[in-house]
């Protein structure tokens, strides 16, 4: 299977069955992010558990390439750390922006996100969720917004 038949795949799955859909009540940290270019609106929940995001969550609404990206993230920070939840960020960042991006292993299904390189006008709806899972982390009270 070649990247664009796994990316459509992926894509697909997960915005027809997004996973960990829904909110988080606080003290669960959340922030709410927002990509004017397509209209995304998502806000994501999280609960430390010391340095570990042992719950993460997400609602609203958006394109496809918004929705599954923010159902793989939540799948894929789940029981990591801080740390290695922004090694994730900045991973899925050079995999989004750059042509020669190395895709490591730690991405797992995520890697499937490159495809979106060849649409770049819905870059920022696949980092939406990531930008957005930061601010909360970090506690933000502003909304997040891609531009
Ligand atoms: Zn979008």
């Amino acid at each position: 299977m070649d990247l664009k038949d796994l990316y459509r795949d992926v894509i697909l799955d997960h915005n027809k069955r997004p996973r960990n859909f829904g909110r988080l009540e606080p003290p669960a940290f959340s922030a709410r992010g927002h990509n004017p270019l397509c209209g995304d609106q998502l806000t994501v929940y999280a609960v430390m558990d010391g340095d570990v995001v042992s719950d993460v969550r997400f609602d609203g609404s958006g394109c496809a390439i918004s929705v599954a990206s923010a159902s793989m993230m939540t799948e894929a920070v789940k029981g990591r750390t801080r740390a290695e939840a922004e090694h994730l960020y900045a991973a899925i960042h050079d995999l989004l922006t750059r042509a020669d991006a190395p895709s490591p292993p730690e991405l797992g299904k995520l890697a499937a996100l490159g495809g979106v390189r060849e649409f770049p006008a819905r870059v920022k709806c696949a980092s939406l969720c990531w930008h957005t899972l930061q601010a909360a982390l970090q506690g933000a009270a502003v909304p997040v917004t891609t531009e």
